[in-house]
């Protein structure tokens, strides 16, 4: 595996955000270079049980002073941190570029739009956290109001070590939470460096921490924490559903994105470039490793053989190679365990009887690292296992189908309900796919990947649990309502007072 626990090290350490100050810790996780694992990033220091326990004391402390901090206070913090990353997003790219392997133009998108994402938090400030409404009792005035619900805590997984961080500290600082952030152990660069910003933007001690470490260790003893008030997990299906759990179980409040099998619809009016096009950012880009990815690509069988000669011509052209290279399209995947579980898939696959058309294999380069090329199945079948496990790499299944209603049972034939997309022309067909498809996010036209930043992110069935992330509708996990009925006294209106 990519990370080993070093008891001594001389490297250079980076230290766990406690109660407004930096700690080191006697164990560190080594953050290791996917395109080269010789290229040692550096050490991160695992968090304790007393650390989890000092980091939620402190955040439970600065609760008071923060939730009742003004809407220019969380302004300016919130703003300045989204200046700092949009300024730094060259550099803060390429040191996630560095430690998760996707691509330096994939990973400076992404920090610009961490930094967007603090930015439009910045002005949800403002926003209205009261509504009125007329009361049925005369006299009584009825408000609903929002409350921050208290310590948060965000769990986040490598695959976005920048955006998906910023789109939860983001609304938990905006809407009065304080935060104890969890990244995920593979991706400690890129959240040091954004806690590390956070630090300096003028926050009270206490309001956000960070705690590195392994998710059964450091992990659970955050979500387990009985002061943590909400936890807000991204991650796997399994994981995210045992937290879930334990989290319900002691009253605490739960949002969950996990896990996608999504489905890219191609029928035959479809334009094929364009088709070929969406399939291939869908399944491959960020070498697969999004939870929106197309694995499973759904084509009708009068253009099956013409879309899969196209895909493979086009597959052809793929540059594999270091994610710091600019001219690289799929850098390596994550980490050796990853690879591993890659290589599984595709001897299982064939097992099950797909076709295995190309890739899957490990590609020698310059320099070590965890690289595989791009694969594609055909023949593939909704009962195999590659078309009903998220596989979370660069391996695609093409599923042949009659028509268009075959092509909708087969897309929603699956325990996940994340992203799901259509390329055709036919505008009833459209209409009919938005209204059918069991999954929170549809794309007509696009990839099944790639949302915008303001927008809300959610899934349906084993995909998400709780209110959406992103965009305003994430207050509903943020903000706790209150329900203010009052009477001020009689206050009739003139009318009544005449007769
Ligand atoms: P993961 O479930 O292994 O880990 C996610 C996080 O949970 C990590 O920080 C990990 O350390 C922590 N964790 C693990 N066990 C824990 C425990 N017992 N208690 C508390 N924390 C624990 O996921 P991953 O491999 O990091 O990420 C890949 C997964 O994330 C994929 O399934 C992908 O689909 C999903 N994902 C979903 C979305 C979405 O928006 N739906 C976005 C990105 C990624």
């Amino acid at each position: 595996i990519t990370m080993t626990i070093q008891h001594n090290n001389d490297q250079e350490t980076k230290h766990n955000f406690i109660a407004g100050e930096w700690r080191n810790s006697s164990n560190h996780i080594q953050n290791i270079n996917p395109s080269d694992t010789n290229d040692v990033i550096a050490s991160y220091a695992i968090a304790t049980k007393d650390d989890v326990q000092d980091a939620v004391s402190a955040a439970t402390s600065a609760l008071p002073a923060w939730s009742s901090s003004t809407s220019g206070e969380r302004f300016d913090i919130l703003d300045a941190i989204g200046t700092e990353i949009i300024q730094r997003k060259e550099e803060l790219g390429d040191l996630l570029a560095r430690e998760e392997g996707k691509t330096l133009k994939e990973a400076v998108a992404e920090a610009h739009r961490a930094g967007s994402l603090f930015k439009f938090f910045a002005a949800e400030v403002y926003r209205s956290d009261t509504e009125g409404y007329r009361s049925l009792r005369e006299g009584v005035s009825l408000q609903v109001q929002r409350e921050p619900i208290g310590v948060v805590a965000a769990i986040t997984p490598w695959n976005f070590p920048l955006a998906i961080p910023a789109w939860k500290i983001a609304p938990a600082l905006a809407y009065g939470n304080t935060v104890v952030f969890k990244p995920s152990e593979l991706v400690c660069g890129s959240a040091w460096a954004l806690a590390e910003i956070i630090s300096r933007a003028g926050l009270p001690d206490g309001v956000f921490n960070l705690l590195m470490g392994q998710g059964s260790e450091t992990g659970a003893a955050i979500v387990e924490h009985p002061n943590v008030a909400g936890v807000t997990f991204t991650g796997s299906s399994d994981i995210g559903r045992k937290i879930g759990a334990s989290v319900f179980a002691r009253g605490g409040k739960i949002q969950l994105e996990m896990g996608g099998k999504n489905p890219l619809i191609v029928l035959d009016d479809a334009d094929l470039d364009k088709a070929v096009e969406y399939a291939i950012n869908g399944a491959f880009f960020s070498c697969g490793q999004r939870c929106t990815a197309s694995s499973r690509l759904i084509v009708t069988e009068n253009i099956h053989d013409s879309f899969v000669d196209a895909m493979l011509k086009r597959m052809e052209l793929l540059r594999i190679g270091n994610a710091r290279n600019p001219k690289t399209d799929i850098g390596p995947v994550v980490s050796e365990a990853q690879l591993k579980k890659n290589l599984e898939y595709i001897r299982v696959g064939l097992n099950d009887g797909a076709k295995h058309l190309t890739g899957g294999l490990q590609v020698e380069q310059e320099t070590p690292g965890w690289y595989l090329s791009p694969a594609l199945f055909t023949g593939a079948k909704s009962e195999m296992k590659i078309c009903r496990e998220e596989i979370f790499g660069p391996i695609a299944a093409v599923m042949s189908v009659s028509d268009y209603d075959e092509a909708l049972s087969i897309a929603n034939d699956t325990e996940f309900g994340l992203s799901a997309g259509i390329v055709t022309n036919d505008r009833s067909i459209i209409d009919h796919f938005i209204a059918n498809i069991n999954s929170g996010m549809v794309q007509i036209n696009l990839p099944t990947a790639g949302m915008d930043f303001h927008a809300p992110i959610t899934g349906r069935k084993n995909s998400s649990f709780g209110p959406p992330e992103k965009s305003s509708y994430c207050r509903e996990f943020f903000t706790n309502t209150k329900v203010v009925h009052a009477n001020y006294g009689k206050r009739l209106n003139s009318k009544k007072e005449e007769s």
